[in-house]
């Protein structure tokens, strides 16, 4: 009876170097990659409302988010960070250049219809990304926090080219709507910019 507990215990110490030296691979001590693709540039205005302009807000958003990261967990790839016209492809080739873990990309709204508020988040046409979900729920809660106007949140999935050819997991983010008024003032607000940058980040941040 003591020499078949032994055996099994042996066999079970075995198991668990196995699976420590298999976790060992998935968690490793690697920072994760993160593409941060700031919306249009250059030529590109992007949604406009007078004189404010899509491609100058999803900059500022990304300079927020690059003030403001403070951790070694992930490290972060920018696809511009001047207000220079990139391509799709461009971008999309950055983001699988670097092998990134996820791609966030950021863009604002506009709508015929001022009561259009919110988030809408896009993922891939054939989403199965656990990653992605628990990143766009996880950053409705941090926005919750702060009673910020962007907590109306649609998550749709779509073919567009930075999402569709992307290797890695990826998002895109319509960050409120600039024809709506409280949307505008919020997202072109330091304040606002700066919740949402910080609020991206502790999204990331949980992310492993
Ligand atoms: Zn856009």
């Amino acid at each position: 009876m003591k020499k078949l507990s032994l055996i099994t215990f042996g066999v079970i110490a075995f198991f668990a170097v196995v699976a420590f030296s298999t976790s060992k691979k998935t968690t490793s001590n690697e920072p994760l990659k993160i593409v941060i693709d700031a919306g249009h540039g250059g030529k590109d205005l992007g949604t406009t409302d007078e004189s404010i302009l899509e491609k100058n807000i999803t900059l500022k958003l990304l300079q927020k988010i690059k003030k403001l990261h403070n951790t070694k967990d992930f490290e972060l790839i920018f696809t511009r960070e001047n207000d220079e016209f990139i391509s799709l492809e461009e971008r999309v080739k950055i983001a699988n250049k670097n092998n990134a873990d996820f791609v966030i990309s950021l863009h604002v709204n506009a709508s015929n219809n001022k009561n259009d508020n919110g988030i809408e988040a896009y993922t891939k046409t054939n989403n199965t990304e656990q990653k992605t979900i628990s990143f766009v729920s996880s950053l409705v809660t941090e926005l919750s926090f702060n009673n910020s106007p962007l907590q109306k949140t649609e998550m749709r999935k779509a073919n567009f080219k930075i999402l569709r050819d992307s290797k890695a997991p990826a998002v895109l983010l319509e960050l409120g709507f600039i024809s709506n008024p409280q949307n505008k003032a919020y997202i072109t607000s330091e304040k606002g910019q700066e919740e949402v940058a910080e609020a991206i980040l502790k999204s990331l941040k949980k992310m492993k």
